[in-house]
């Protein structure tokens, strides 16, 4: 899990930028239409024709919203390609390429970043997805990384935070709170580490929620999926910072209030069990924690059966009158306000 200390090291000042960049991009293979011209020139060329074209941008800073103690950079690389993707599936769209820069201490080697970018070519690969551009850039401590996504998506099939109507149902995939767990075990693993670094941790028993956490996957199947049953969602955000701040968006956004049931939340089995173990409550690790990268969207009640028993899918609540205001109705059947606690950037570390 952690960082092997036996490679072999080059270390970037041996290379200069050009070739820095000339050895970390020789082996990007162009896959869509879309790309008329990739790296190598001042500026990429794209295609999209008639359909509408989707941005994201998303900047990551080493000890804020990463710790290379227990990420390995091939991970890395791919999680942050997937973070990025996400938000143009949760717009309904079909992501094409990326740019991803770079801010990087002499503290890396070569080494180091081919790693990071062999998980940036296998996010690529995996998702049909063309890295097209970036930038390079010293820095003087530690490792930036900035990722734009761009995608495509026919007009009236774009999926905003706002569209939701009162009596929508609202559905989730997948499911929610590993990412979080697997985080708590990763930071205890890492505390265990620093007293004893001769342990060897047996993980097994989390390996689903680790995974969840270090190799997370962008929700595409779910946008292919809702495109097969002929559906499109009246809101969609996918879930970043933790189920209750996507649902307050989704609210503030579409001016509708929602009723989300405790016993409908999909837990894997093994989150429950980490939660016991650490003594936490499942439903918040649900509601607070972030990172799980699932798609949170609703529908309109005529579109029920189109989802119904689909094991992807899981209604969770609907929307209510705005005023009614976001509420967990617990397994008992009392009512609790939502807050919008999420993860906050400067408290928590994370964003
Ligand atoms: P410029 O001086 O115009 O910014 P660069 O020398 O920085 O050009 O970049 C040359 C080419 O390499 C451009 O196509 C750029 O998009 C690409 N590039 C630079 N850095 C990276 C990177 N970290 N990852 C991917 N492509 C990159
Ligand atoms: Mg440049």
């Amino acid at each position: 899990m952690f960082e092997d200390k036996n490679t072999s090291k080059t270390p970037l000042e041996n290379l200069g930028e050009f070739r820095l960049i000339d050895h970390l991009t020789r082996s990007v293979k162009l896959k869509n239409d879309s790309t008329i011209l990739g790296i190598g020139d001042d500026a990429a060329i794209l295609n999209y024709s008639e359909n509408k074209t989707l941005v994201s941008t998303d900047l990551l800073i080493e000890g804020i919203h990463f710790d290379l103690s227990y990420m390995p950079l091939k991970h890395l690389g791919y999680k942050a390609v997937m973070v990025n993707l996400s938000d143009i599936y949760a717009m309904n769209g079909n992501a094409s390429q990326i740019t991803f820069s770079i801010g990087v201490s002499n503290r890396f080697t070569l080494e180091a970043l081919e790693e990071l970018y062999a998980g940036i070519s296998l996010a690529c690969k995996n998702y049909n997805v063309d890295l097209v551009g970036g930038d390079t850039t010293s820095s003087t401590s530690g490792l930036l990384i900035s990722i734009t996504a761009l995608g495509t998506a026919i007009e009236n099939r774009i999926v905003k935070r706002s569209g939701a109507k009162e009596n929508d149902l609202l559905v989730v995939s997948g499911d929610l709170g590993a990412a979080y767990v697997g985080l708590q075990i990763l930071e205890r693993e890492k505390a265990v580490f620093k007293v004893n670094p001769n342990s060897q941790p047996d993980l097994n028993s989390y390996s689903y929620s680790i995974e969840r956490q270090l190799k997370p996957e962008a929700r595409k199947d779910v946008i292919e999926l809702l495109e097969k049953l002929d559906i499109i969602p009246t809101s969609m955000i996918d879930i970043s910072d933790g189920l209750s701040s996507e649902i307050f968006h989704l609210s503030k956004s579409s001016e509708v209030g929602f009723h989300i049931f405790e016993d409908k939340l999909p837990i894997d089995p093994e989150v429950n069990l980490i939660c016991e173990e650490f003594k936490f409550n499942s439903t918040t690790a649900v509601l607070n924690g972030g990172e799980d990268y699932e798609l949170l969207f609703t529908i309109a009640q005529k579109d029920f059966n189109k989802i119904k028993s689909h094991p992807l899918l899981t209604v969770i609540g609907h929307s209510v009158e705005r005023k009614a205001g976001c509420q967990l109705i617990t397994g008992l059947g009392h009512q609790i306000e939502l807050t919008a606690q999420g993860w906050q950037s400067f408290k928590n570390e994370k964003s």
